[in-house]
Parts: C-alpha cells; structure tokens; sequence
C-alpha cells in the first residue's frame, strides 16, 4: 500500500488501532436556554485548561515554537464572534449546546476547506480539533488514551490532531499512519520534528489494519506493509539499520566545523521562506541564513505588509540568528508567485517577464518600504541584503541607489541602522554570468541561484514537467558557468555562494568544494549529511574530478559519473561508466 510519506524514516513495529468513531451529536431541544448557555461556557473553560496543560507539557517535548499551537488554539475559544453565533443559535432555536456548537462549527470548517491555499485549508482540521474537544468534554467523552501503549507501537488512525500527536511518547511510538492530513498539517509538522516516521493519506486504512498486526512503515516513500513476510522484514530490518547509523552519525556533525580534510572551510547555510523556518534550522545546526525568501511574508494576505510589519519579521530571524549572517532576498514575486494587491499584466512568459528585481525597480515605492525595514532590522543582527535577478549592470546600479536614498531617509528621520551592510547579488540569469567578471566588482558577494540559471540556460521552463529531462543540475553547460562565477568572483576578491537546489545534492557539493565555492545554502534537513560531505573530502583530491565534469557531453554522464565516484564504489559501476579514466 502507498500513501504520501510526510515525515521520513522506518518504523516497524505492532498496529495500535486509534478508535475514533465519529460521534454521534445529536440535536435535542431545550427548554432551559440559559442553563444550556452555562454549559457550553463551561466546556469552554475546561477546554481552556485542558488546553493550558497540553501547552506546557509540550513546551520540553516539542519547542515553544511548536508548542504555540495550543495557544492558538486557546485563543480559538476566546473568540466571542464565535461564542455569540453558537449562543445565538441555542437561543433561536432552542436547541442542546453540541448540536450548536457541531452546527456553527461546521460553517467555519466548509470555509477554510474551500480556500486554495494548502496551509490555510489543512487549518479547518485545527477547528475541528478544537470544537472536537469542546463537543466531547459536553458529552462527557474523554480524549484518546494513549498512555498504556507497548514499546514499538505504530499508530494507526483514521486522523491524528495537532492535540494527539502533541500527546505521544516517542520511546513508545515508532510510526504513524492516517487515512487523511497533509505536508504541511500541524500533525505532520510535529511528527517531523518529533523524528516520527508517518505517512498519511490512505483509505480506509483502519479497516484493513487489526490490532497488533505487525506494520512496516516507511515514511519516505510512504509505503505500508501489513504482516510482512520474512523477506520484506529482513529488507526493512536492514534499511532502517543503515539509516539509523547514518543519523546516528549526522547527529555526531553537531557543532564540528564544515572544513575538508584538507582544511578548507565552507560554510553550511539554510533556506528560509518565514521567522518560522528558523527553529529547523537552528536545530540542524545552520551557519547562517544563506536565503530569505522574503515574498514569503508578502504572499496569503490581502494587502502588503507595511514597513514595520516587514520590519518585526526581520528583526525576530536576525535576533534568533545572533551573530550568524542572514541574507535577506528582497522581493522576487512574479512567475510562479503572485500576489494580489500588485499588478502584474498577464504575460505570454511570466518567467522571462515582469518579475523580481525588474519587478521592483517598476515599483521603487515598494521597493524602498522593503529596503528601510531590512535597514532598520540590520542593527539586531549580521544582516545581508541580496537582489534577486539580476540581468543588468544598470539594474544593479538602479538598485544600489534606491538603497542609497533609503539610507539618507532613515539619516534624516535619525533612525539608526548599520551603514556597512554587505549587498550581493543572485546570479541566475546566463548573463549575469557571463559578465559576473564587471558585476563582482560592484558587489560584496553573489549567490548562485541554480533553479532559476538551469531554465534560463537550457531554456526550459523550471515548472514544466514534460521537460524535467532537460532541467538537468548536472548538464555541463551549467556546470561550466558555475565554474566561470566562481573564479570571477574570486578574482574580484569576493565570496560566491549557492542558495538553489543543486548546494545540497550530495554528488554535486564535492564538485562544488573543487571549483572553490565557499558557501552553500539548502533545506535545513539536508545540512549535517552536507557537512558529513564536505569533512570527508579532501578539495586537492576533489578538484581534478571537478574538472573533469566540464568536459563531458551531457548531464547523464555528468550524473553517472559522479555517483560512481561519490557514491558506489563497486568497480563494475565504474567501467559502465565509460570514464575513460577521467577519474585518476
Ligand atoms: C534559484 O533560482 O535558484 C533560487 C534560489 O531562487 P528561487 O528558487 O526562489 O527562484
Ligand atoms: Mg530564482
């Protein structure tokens, strides 16, 4: 059986059937209204405290962070709108508190299921948890009990909420499965940071599943097996061994410095897209913030964020960060990631259209409210400013200036900010690459942004998936240009860094580490098996097979050869390689 894996890992161990039959609400009528209005108030307030105690209980378990959504949804039953629309429902129709509170509840819930975004939809299930509670304390149900679990249990149900999951003892609890959630559902939020391997989405999945069946589940493919065979077990057994030996070993890369066996240091980086992000990173032990997506906090909302909204979101990621740097991005909407109170004209090609930095230099007003907020941030931390899509040496230029004009405002209103802010920019456009050798000499750094510099240089539209053959990270095409940055860089005496996809493939950072690249900025997860790379490299060693890959055809024998020389040993692999020892 497959679901969608959602937080990865193995887990085998023996069904524990969550019984979660719907209850039954049924609508009685009432002759004592107010009686009826004092024990939904009461329900209320036990839902309150019961939620208190979960918060608190989970600030060591999971991190204030994520602890905090308890206390959202404290504050849901705070919300006296709510409260007054069920109120007014027992008065009008005389009828029991559930069956109201069921009823009004349900409005709110069809709401956000029709909403298009993913993030805000999966948040009716945070108010159905919530009402859930409330319904349940009414009618004298009590939560699920999770406390006489045995040791290697995996969870089955058909949903978990943020409230159960908070609840599980992680000695006990190898896997979860459930018949619906999302990526981005609280549920699968914590179980991702709790380190449980969980897939969700398969159906009916509590009716084919018995209690103390033995499950496998692996949360990475999300495949799920039911009373495995002997063989699948030992296949499974073998799996999860390796993989705990590999995180096992990539906890141990916590706090130990990203420099190769022959002492050259990088830096490991993170991408973020909100304040949010920044836990995960932290936690995976990132050098900085090599990324900001700032569009992040300008998209999901009806207006833009104004200068001291922008303002508090870049001050909280500069003061968590300390004195690690955080390269802010400033904005890059347009192509994929539109946002409605800007207007972008339809375009043929909104890839190759009105976007990012062309997109701001149209829209200077926007542009410089971004500006003074980075600026006023910039003295809560190591704060670095990068502008996204750069093709010109006028926009550069344009760009500085607006900057410049920032600062002589904030001088004037005696506001004070750090005047000796680093400004680099992405290169992600052939021909910032091609003229990085001028652009390098304007700037303090450049960020080599690969997501972007594959489509415009194999001409292929990044979103396009009947041509994902051709959007290639290992086409020598772009390997040469990465190549011709870096040493531009370098002889300009600046730093160069990577902020798309190809800085955390793990064939590709030994390539990188060759040419000379000196920083790497990827998905927090993937930051200690970086590291582990990058330490177990010598760059001396490494730099020859760089310079191999510039010379081959095509990205399948760039790959190819890469994963035999990083990644499989085995000799025979070597030779159907077709190297022709360039590997020496
Ligand atoms: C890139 O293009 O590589 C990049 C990091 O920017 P984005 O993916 O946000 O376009
Ligand atoms: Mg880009």
């Amino acid at each position: 059986m497959k679901g969608l894996g959602v937080s990865p890992g193995i887990g085998i161990g023996k069904a524990f059937i969550i019984d979660k039959r719907s209850i039954n609400i049924i609508k009685n009528y009432v002759n004592d209204v107010e009686g009826e209005i004092d024990r939904l108030k009461s329900a209320f307030e036990t839902a309150k405290e019961q939620l208190n105690e979960l918060y608190n209980k989970s600030i060591d378990k999971l991190g204030e962070k994520e602890a905090q959504i308890f206390k959202s949804h404290e504050m849901m039953l705070e919300d006296d709108t709510f409260i007054s629309e069920v109120e007014n429902r027992i008065k009008d129709e005389k009828i029991n508190a559930e069956f109201a509170l069921h009823e009004t509840s349900n409005v709110y819930i069809e709401m956000f299921q029709k909403i298009e975004d993913e993030y805000l939809r999966e948040r009716a299930e945070d108010i159905r948890d919530v009402m859930n509670r409330v319904i349940r304390i009414l009618m004298g149900i009590f939560s699920v009990d999770f406390s006489d679990l045995d040791e290697n249990s995996i969870i089955v149900a058909k949903d978990l909420t943020p409230s159960d999951t908070a609840q599980i003892d992680r000695t006990k609890v190898v896997a979860m499965i459930t018949e619906v959630g999302g990526k981005t559902s609280h549920a699968a939020i914590i179980a991702r940071i709790m380190g449980i391997p969980t897939v969700v989405g398969l159906n009916d999945i509590t009716d084919k599943i018995k209690d103390g069946d033995m499950v496998i589940c692996d949360g990475k493919t999300g495949k799920v097996l039911i009373n495995p065979n002997k063989k699948q077990l030992f296949y499974y057994n073998n799996k999860k061994n390796i993989e705990d030996e590999i995180n096992n070993e990539l906890r141990n890369q916590i706090g130990l410095p990203s420099v190769t066996k022959d002492g050259f240091a990088v830096s490991l980086s993170a991408n973020i897209g909100t304040p949010n992000d920044v836990d995960m990173a932290l936690q995976n032990d990132a050098e900085g913030i090599g990324l900001f997506r700032s569009e992040f906090i300008f998209m999901n909302r009806e207006r833009q964020p104004t200068e001291d909204e922008q303002f508090e979101q870049y001050k909280e990621v500069l003061v968590m960060m300390g004195d690690k740097p955080v390269i802010i991005r400033t904005l890059d909407i347009g192509g994929d990631k539109n946002v409605p109170y800007i207007d972008i004209p339809k375009e043929m090609n909104p890839f190759l259209g009105y976007r990012a930095i062309r997109l701001c230099l149209g829209n200077v007003e926007v542009f410089r409210t971004q500006l003074r907020a980075i600026l006023r941030a910039s003295v809560y931390g190591n704060v670095k400013i990068m502008l996204p899509m750069i093709s010109t040496m006028k926009e550069l230029k344009d760009s500085k200036k607006i900057l410049q004009q920032a600062k002589d405002e904030l001088t004037k209103e005696g506001i004070k900010f750090k005047d000796d802010i680093e400004i680099g920019i992405m290169i992600e456009i052939p021909s910032a690459a091609i003229i990085s050798d001028l652009l390098a000499k304007e700037v303090d750094f450049f960020s080599i942004g690969t997501n972007d510099l594959i489509q415009y240089t194999m001409a292929v539209d990044r979103m396009n998936s009947k041509l994902s053959h051709l959007y290639s990270q290992y086409h020598p095409a772009l390997l040469r240009l990465i190549k011709g940055i870096i040493d531009n860089a370098h002889n300009a005496g600046i730093w160069v860094g990577m902020c798309g996809e190809a800085a955390g493939d793990p064939k590709l950072i030994p390539v990188f580490v060759g040419m000379g690249l000196d920083e790497f900025s990827m998905n927090s997860p993937s930051i200690l098996r970086s590291r582990y790379i990058v330490r177990n490299l010598s760059k001396k060693d490494i730099e020859l097979i760089a310079k191999s890959t510039l010379d081959m055809e095509n990205a399948l024998e760039v790959e190819e050869y890469l994963s035999c020389v990083f990644a499989d040993e085995n000799e025979n692999c070597l030779k159907r390689c077709k190297i022709r020892g360039k590997q020496e």
